[in-house]
């Protein structure tokens, strides 16, 4: 029965074994007060925009009331975090429950920010504005790129302040989610649950995320190895996706990995200006890990730390469960390479495939990299015919390239319109902008001016459109830019 905001749990994960979770209800805040509502993530999740607006709503997205229904539960995890494994779980998160939407989708209703848990070990449970809205910016411009992603439904002030270096207004964000189920679920399940409650946990992941597999016939065979295949499929996808982009998630630790396949944990991430493989924004990240260019590598670790986990699973002798995970994880590079070979021919106009497209490709980027090219700018300059405006231009390179880039586009059975098409599609002119972002930001927290932000967001809901009036945010950032820094856990 739906609540007047329209509030319909269903609980699945309170249903798994005790040791996955602690219920808990959120610490509430001084003065909730609602600062941005999703209205159409709203409306598909079945959910009453005017009613989540009212004080009560506010209440409910604070942490301040308990929605009708929902079981509030911190979720215990482990993970891999730059490559050292450790307790985690939710620590300044809890899972209010899965909304049911009117089309009979589930997804999980997350507050973020909301109050210390048993898993918080020193930190306080709270989030800040500034941040909040920074992922509530990022992940909707994902999910307009058209990238698998966790959303933001709304972000509610606190009225408190929070202690970071300095004092900083509070926040809760509503984050939705196919689900919270990470690599490092499994991983905690494996080191400190028994085998049937790792059996729960890769059954319950097969029903929610997987219910192909579940039905077919793979399954039958050796479900849990399926479910293996199918996460790595869906990592590989997932990534290419990114690198397409140009997007930099930062902190690509195991628990930042979700079964489902979409983008989780908008800590540290940003989007690449200037095309560069070794490009870091992460002031911890001072190794590199996370690069642009290592992030397939590291969905690949990643994936490894998931077979091990659920090895028991896939073969009662360890010899032949080993052998079973190595010939899966051999199947990543060959279905990333494939996706994003496939991203970057349509990036290009190219609807079909020659061998030589892949060096062809590469020796775009090259020159791109050499002369400093900005990434979205350059295949944005390439689809509308303009790329004297970008330092490819001033290279030697570049005039041969574009000869057969054009004989090869010459080269496939459709009119020219065709493929301009297929790069208006692949090629997005509006990204999250780092020094957009930040002003957007710095309006909305330093003089509670929502309106930066509520335009951005506008221009990033169509990035596709090419829309002459979306001219100021294609644009490429001023140089000062270049040093941009980001930072997790605020
Ligand atoms: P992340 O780097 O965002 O993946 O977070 C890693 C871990 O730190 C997760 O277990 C978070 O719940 C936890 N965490 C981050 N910030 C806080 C905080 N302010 N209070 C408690 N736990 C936190
Ligand atoms: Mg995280
Ligand atoms: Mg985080």
């Amino acid at each position: 029965a739906r609540t007047a905001a329209g509030w319909n749990f269903d609980n699945s994960y309170a249903r798994l074994p005790d040791r996955m979770f602690t219920r808990l209800a959120p610490t509430a805040v001084r003065a909730p007060e609602l600062v941005v509502l999703n209205d159409s993530l709203a409306a598909s999740l079945g959910l009453n925009a005017e009613a989540l607006r009212t004080e009560q709503g506010a209440a409910e997205l604070a942490g301040n009331r308990i929605p009708e229904g929902a079981e509030p539960l911190a979720q215990a995890y482990a993970g891999h975090q730059f490559g050292h494994f450790t307790m985690l779980g939710d620590g300044r998160a809890l899972l209010l429950g899965e909304q049911i939407t009117p089309r009979g989708e589930r997804f999980d209703i997350q507050l973020k920010g909301s109050g210390p848990t048993p898993y918080s070990r020193r930190g306080d449970g709270r989030a800040a504005l500034g941040p909040m809205l920074r992922e509530y910016i990022i992940s909707e411009a994902m999910h307009a790129l058209g990238i698998p992603t966790t959303r933001s439904l709304a972000v509610a002030a606190t009225g408190e302040t929070i202690l970071r270096e300095t004092e900083l207004p509070g926040a809760v964000l509503t984050r939705v989610a196919a689900s919270h189920i990470r690599v490092g679920t499994f991983q905690y399940a494996a080191n400190w649950g028994t085998a049937e409650e790792l059996r729960a946990l890769a059954d319950y992941t097969l029903r929610r995320h997987y219910p192909d597999i579940e039905a077919g016939a793979e399954a039958k065979d050796n479900r849990y190895l399926a479910l293996l295949r199918g996460a790595i499929d869906r990592q590989a996808a997932l990534i290419a996706q990114w690198m397409l982009v140009g997007f930099i998630h930062g902190v690509m630790n195991t628990d930042n990995m979700a079964l489902s396949g979409e983008t989780i944990d908008y800590g540290p991430c940003a989007f690449m200006d200037v095309y560069d493989p070794a490009t870091v924004f992460s002031s911890i990240d001072t190794q590199g890990r996370y690069a642009y260019g290592n992030q397939p590598y590291i969905g690949a670790w990643n994936l490894a730390r998931l077979a091990e986990a659920i090895l028991p699973l896939l073969h009662d002798e360890e010899e032949q469960a080993v052998k079973l995970a190595e010939d899966a994880l051999a199947g990543y590079n060959e279905a990333y390479q494939r996706r994003w070979l496939a991203g970057m021919r349509a990036k290009l106009g190219i609807g079909n495939e020659e061998k030589e497209d892949e060096v062809l490709i590469a020796d775009l980027l090259r020159i791109m990299r050499q002369s400093r090219a900005d990434y979205t700018h350059t295949f944005r300059a390439l689809t509308f015919d303009r790329a004297e405006e970008t330092p490819l231009a001033g290279t030697e390179e570049f005039g041969p390239w574009r000869e057969r880039w054009q004989a090869r586009l010459g080269r496939q059975e459709e009119p020219p319109e065709a493929w301009k098409q297929r790069m208006r599609d692949h090629n997005p002119a509006v990204i999250p902008r780092n020094h957009r972002v930040e002003e957007a930001l710095e309006a909305a927290v330093e003089d509670g001016d929502y309106g930066v932000m509520q335009r951005l967001l506008n221009a990033l809901s169509k990035p596709f459109a090419h829309s002459p009036d979306q001219e100021e945010y294609a644009a490429l950032p001023p140089e000062s830019s270049c040093a941009y820094r980001t930072f997790c856990g605020t």
